[in-house]
């Protein structure tokens, strides 16, 4: 193995990033795969990952965080398929994500920083997104819809894992900019 540890191009980001073609090629997409992942720059490690293979989805987990990474598969011309991640951000497909949570280069600003969301935002629009996913209206404050027929408990699951993590982040960030605000208004 030449590279680092899931992909190249580590310098230019500096950045987690997982590139689905490394991953397939090394036996990482092969369901039940339980592995790890390091990934480090001028030896210095940035990223230690546990990539667990599911049913076309992978379960990328850092530390104490987990992220779901949706895969797709296209039909090769000359027969066969590629396989593609799903940018959960923007629903288009992509060979190689980055960051945590993952999304693709134009999601995370690499490509065009200035439109670079802010993580708040980043975080509300994921959450709206599971909820559209098992059928709800994407409104925040509605309790979130139950199972639809026809999918499975444990994608529903997933979903509303997906938008509780989302919103709490979201929250979370909220709450400081509100403390923040109201501690700017007491020093007044
Ligand atoms: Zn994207």
């Amino acid at each position: 193995m030449s590279r680092p540890g899931g992909g190249g191009r580590l310098k230019t980001t500096g950045m987690f990033e997982l590139d689905i073609r490394w991953l397939g090629r090394n036996g990482y997409l092969e369901r039940g795969s339980a592995r790890r992942v390091r990934q480090t720059i001028n030896g210095h490690l940035i990223a230690d990952a546990r990539i667990e293979a599911k049913t076309d989805a992978l379960r990328v987990t850092i530390g104490e965080r987990c992220d779901w990474v949706d895969i797709a598969r296209t039909e090769q011309r000359l027969g066969g398929e590629r396989r593609w991640f799903m940018c959960d951000e923007c629903g288009r497909r992509a060979a190689v994500l980055y960051g945590f949570p993952l999304s693709c280069r134009t999601c995370q600003g690499l490509a065009y920083p200035s439109q670079r969301e802010t993580e708040r935002d980043r975080g509300l629009r994921k959450a709206r997104k599971a909820r559209a996913r098992v059928g709800g209206s994407g409104n925040l404050v509605a309790p979130f819809p139950g199972r639809p027929k026809g999918m499975h408990q444990v994608t529903y699951d997933r979903h509303w894992a997906a938008s509780i993590q989302a919103e709490q982040v979201s929250l979370s960030l909220t709450a400081r900019l509100v403390a923040n605000s109201a501690t700017v208004r007491r020093g007044r």
